[in-house]
Order: structure tokens, then C-alpha cells, then sequence
């Protein structure tokens, strides 16, 4: 009979890795199944066009994965880990060849704003510069759990970051700022005025003052990498090419920790509709490019940008998620894109780049966004199209292909709305417990929700370390 394992992760994702280590690290057995090939889920590499260009066929910048509390306590650089950061976090260009800026410095992101705006950026960011460490622990861990590091500043942040994101642009003037934080917010799926966005937005911002919008050097890969070495230098060990498809499939366990959608995790461990009230939100549409020299920008910031947003104004970045949101392909997309080979030339071959995009279209969506998305990056980088030497293709159905998590093509795992926006994957005191009493999910469809972070990871673990200590104690 197979020994007892003390704890069994379904999935490798950032946030199974983080909880698999959590408990390693606390002298516990942990062993991690895997139905892709190879690990890492959402943060990984890929020649997905042409030999030689590495892609990252999801996640490439990590504010939030720089920034956390649970990454931050690992030896992750000794495991090859390097974060790399562009001169600008981000340039959301205009088709006049201006662009707004988000950079390290906040009087240089003041200063690419219009008049007055750059005050009022100031005034709303000042109370929390230079104090991430403790907001980041706040508000990444679960909010109602004691005891808070700075319970001031989350009090305040909460009053400011509660509200849409439309109310938090009436503070400004121009176009640039609206159009700037609009892009922000529209990391999440949802039209502005959703609740709770102006967190979205100001958690990006802030990010980019304290730690940088990076990549990771040779891609997302590393970043996994990095967590399964460490995994494995505690004692751990993964298993890749295993989908998971019945609990009793699985070696003995005290505890079962899913990296995996909720729906998931109901049918493999028979939880029935746990997480029926569960939605899952709108889609991306991902193309990555294989190119032959760099993007031809209009704006020469928009070169010297890690990230760069095109959907100039507030009002283009909520038409594009009001349509994906309402069941229509946008007609002028908002696209979030990264142009990894402006610090990173290891990811193409000499003189080449890799160019990574994804704009947003409806859940489950079967169309091809592709000319849409072309039209958008002409317009503010025109010859765009000349030099595509190939380019990569992925909309919902090939997403969720490649990681059953993306349910219909949703890559954070879950919409941003009602009170799913909070409280993942439902409203209860242990959103990382199941009616299982030895199953539990760490996804991103738990709190905090998506980004490679593993802060879902790291609390999932936290729940975990109470349960099964609290059975050793017995
Ligand atoms: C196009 C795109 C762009 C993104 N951009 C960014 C970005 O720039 N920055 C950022 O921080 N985040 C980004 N994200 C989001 C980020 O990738 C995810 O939020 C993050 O990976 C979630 O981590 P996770 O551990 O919860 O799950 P995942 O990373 O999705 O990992 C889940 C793992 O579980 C495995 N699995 C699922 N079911 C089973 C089963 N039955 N048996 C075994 N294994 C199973 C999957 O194969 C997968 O490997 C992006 C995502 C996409 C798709």
C-alpha cells in the first residue's frame, strides 16, 4: 500500500508551487501532479512561432510577483531567478506620438501628465509610497485575518480602492491620466465602473514606484523554475504529464491542495456544487509575434517601455471590456502588450524580436481577433505588419486548451464581479477550505485572485498548516 503523503498539489502553477513550498519549508511531505508537459501553468516559455523566439504564453510582467510577500521569502534568485526592468514600467502612447508614463519616479510619471493632473497624482499616491511591504502583506493575505501590518493605510487604501474606477478619474482633468488609469484598471475584465477597480488600478501604480513592472531574464519559465528548484531542494518533488481526473487517483494524503479552477476541483473531489454559484468572466485573445526588428512606435517612449497599453482614452478602454463583458468582440480592442527583447535579447535570435499582446473578446468566444489587433498596433506603430516573421495565435477555446484553469478562455479563473470580486471563490471565513475536510484550492480563483504572486498559494498553505497541525496536536 502506498505510503501516506501529508500533502498532494494538484497543478504547478505559481500558486500549487507556493503552497507546496510553504509546507515543505514547515517539514511536511509535499508532492505536486501536473497535467501539462511541462510545469509552471500560467508562467512559462515557449518557442510557440519560430526556433529560436522564446514566448510567454501567458503571464511576461510581474509587479505584483516583485512585490510579494510569499516570493519575497524565498531564495528564488540562488534558483536562477533575475528580474530585469525597462527604463519605463509602462507608456500608454496616444496616436499624436505623446505618451502618459509610469516609471520608477513619480514626479516623471506626474510630469507626463496634463496641468494639473500630475498633483493630483501625486496627492493620491503619497500616503502609501514607501510602505509596500506592509500593504502588500495586507491586502494580498486575507483581509480579515489579524493581526494587520499597517491597518491605517489599508483602512485608507480600502476607502480609495473600493470604489470603480470611473469615480477615481474624475479626479483628473486630462485625458492622459483617465486614459492611463483606465488601462490599469483594465488588467481585470470589467467595465469601469465595477466596484473595487480603483484598487486594481492603484495597486499597478504603486507597484511600479516600489518595485518595477519586470520581466524575468529568458522568460516567465524562470519564475517557476526558480519555485520548483527550491521545491525540490526542501524535499519535494513534481510529477508533469499527470491530469488529475479522480481524487482516488491520487496517492494517500492528509490534505489535497487544487491549483485548479473550482469547477475542477468539485468533479475530481466529488464536492457536488460547492462552487455552483462560481462565474467565470470574459476572455483574452493572446497573439504572440515573431519579429524582425523592433516595434516601430510613433512614440519614442513607447520604445524605452516594458509595457505598453493602446486604447488611448477611458472611454476606448471601457468600450473594448463593455463588449467582450456583453457577449461582443470589441471592434477597437484595448491591448495590453510587452516588448520583452528591449531588455531581454536572449528571448529571439540576434537582431529579432518577440512581441507579446492580448486584448480582450467573450467568454468562450470562437471568432479570430487577429485583424482587429493588427489594425490597433498600425495605428500607433505604423509597418507593424512588415515585419511579423510569425506569429502565435491562442484565442478562448486554444487557451483553456492549454491550461484547463482558463475555463472558456478567462484567465483569472473567475469574473471580477458582485461580491466574487472579494470574496473568492465564495463568501465564507475559509475561502481556501472545501466541504472536503482535507481538500482545499489555492488557485487564482481564491484570494487575492490573478497575477503570478502566490499569494493564494501562500494563504491556502497558511489553512493547510492550521489543519494539520491542529490533527497532530489531537
Ligand atoms: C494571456 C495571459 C496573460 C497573463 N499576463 C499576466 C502577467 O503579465 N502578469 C501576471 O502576473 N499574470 C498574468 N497572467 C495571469 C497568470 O498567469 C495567472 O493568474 C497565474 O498563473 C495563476 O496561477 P495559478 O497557480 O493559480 O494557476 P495556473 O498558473 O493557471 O496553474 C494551474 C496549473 O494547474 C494545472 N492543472 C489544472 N487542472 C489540472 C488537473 N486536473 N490535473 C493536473 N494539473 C492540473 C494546469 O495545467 C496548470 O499548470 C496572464 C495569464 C494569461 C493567460
Amino acid at each position: 500500500m502506498a505510503s501516506l503523503r501529508d500533502v498532494v498539489v494538484v497543478g504547478s502553477g505559481p500558486n500549487g508551487l507556493t503552497a507546496a513550498i510553504e509546507l515543505a519549508r514547515r517539514g511536511y511531505s509535499a508532492e505536486v501532479f501536473e497535467a501539462g508537459d511541462g510545469i509552471g501553468g500560467g508562467a512559462r516559455t515557449e518557442e510557440l512561432t519560430l526556433p529560436g523566439f522564446r514566448h510567454d504564453p501567458c503571464s511576461a510582467v510581474h509587479p505584483i510577483g516583485v512585490g510579494s510577500p510569499a516570493f519575497n521569502a524565498m531564495p528564488l534568485a540562488r534558483h536562477g531567478l533575475e528580474w530585469l526592468e525597462a527604463e519605463h514600467a509602462l507608456a500608454h502612447p496616444f496616436p499624436d506620438g505623446t505618451a502618459a508614463l509610469l516609471t520608477r519616479s513619480v514626479d516623471e510619471t506626474a510630469a507626463s501628465l496634463e496641468g494639473r493632473d500630475g498633483d493630483t497624482y501625486r496627492r493620491l499616491l503619497a500616503p502609501y509610497l514607501g510602505r509596500w511591504d506592509n500593504l502588500a502583506h495586507d491586502f494580498l493575505t486575507v483581509p480579515w485575518e489579524l493581526p494587520r501590518r499597517g491597518p491605517i493605510t489599508l483602512a485608507r487604501f480600502g476607502l480609495t480602492g473600493l470604489p470603480p474606477v470611473s469615480w477615481l478619474l474624475r479626479r483628473f482633468r486630462g485625458e492622459r491620466a483617465k486614459g492611463l488609469f483606465a488601462g490599469l484598471a483594465g488588467h481585470v475584465i470589467s467595465p469601469l465602473n465595477t466596484p473595487a477597480t480603483s484598487a486594481i488600478a492603484m495597486v499597478f501604480a504603486l507597484g511600479a514606484h516600489e518595485g518595477g513592472w519586470p520581466i524575468a531574464r529568458g522568460g516567465s519559465q524562470a519564475v517557476s523554475d526558480a519555485l520548483a528548484g527550491y521545491l525540490r531542494e526542501l524535499g519535494g518533488t513534481i510529477h508533469t504529464g499527470v491530469e488529475v481526473k479522480r481524487l482516488d487517483e491520487l496517492p494517500p494524503a492528509r490534505a489535497y491542495i487544487f491549483d485548479t479552477s473550482p469547477t475542477a476541483a468539485a468533479r475530481i473531489a466529488g464536492l457536488g456544487d460547492a462552487f455552483r454559484s462560481f462565474r467565470y468572466g470574459a476572455a483574452a485573445f493572446k497573439l504572440d509575434y515573431a519579429l524582425s526588428g523592433p516595434v516601430p512606435w510613433t512614440s519614442p517612449d513607447a520604445h524605452r517601455a516594458g509595457t505598453v497599453h493602446l486604447g488611448p482614452t477611458a472611454g476606448e478602454v471601457d468600450t473594448a471590456l463593455r463588449a467582450a463583458v456583453a457577449g461582443r468582440a470589441p471592434e477597437v480592442p484595448f491591448l495590453i502588450t510587452s516588448q520583452p527583447t528591449a531588455i531581454d535579447p536572449s528571448r529571439a535570435p540576434e537582431g529579432k524580436h518577440v512581441f507579446w499582446v492580448y486584448g480582450h473578446v467573450p467568454h468562450n468566444w470562437r471568432g479570430d481577433l487577429t485583424e482587429a489587433v493588427e489594425r490597433q498596433i498600425e495605428r500607433f506603430a505604423p509597418g507593424f505588419r512588415d515585419l511579423v516573421l510569425g506569429r502565435a495565435v491562442a484565442g478562448p477555446p486554444q487557451l483553456q486548451a492549454r491550461n484547463a484553469n482558463y475555463v472558456g478562455g478567462d484567465i483569472a479563473c473567475g469574473a471580477f464581479t458582485g461580491l466574487q470580486t472579494m470574496f473568492r471563490p465564495k463568501p465564507s471565513p475559509h475561502p481556501y477550505s472545501t466541504p472536503h475536510p482535507a481538500v482545499f484550492l489555492c488557485s487564482s480563483a481564491t484570494w487575492p485572485g490573478p497575477g503570478v504572486h502566490g499569494m493564494s498559494g501562500h494563504n491556502a498553505a497558511r489553512a493547510v498548516w492550521r489543519r494539520l497541525r491542529t490533527a497532530d496536536r489531537d
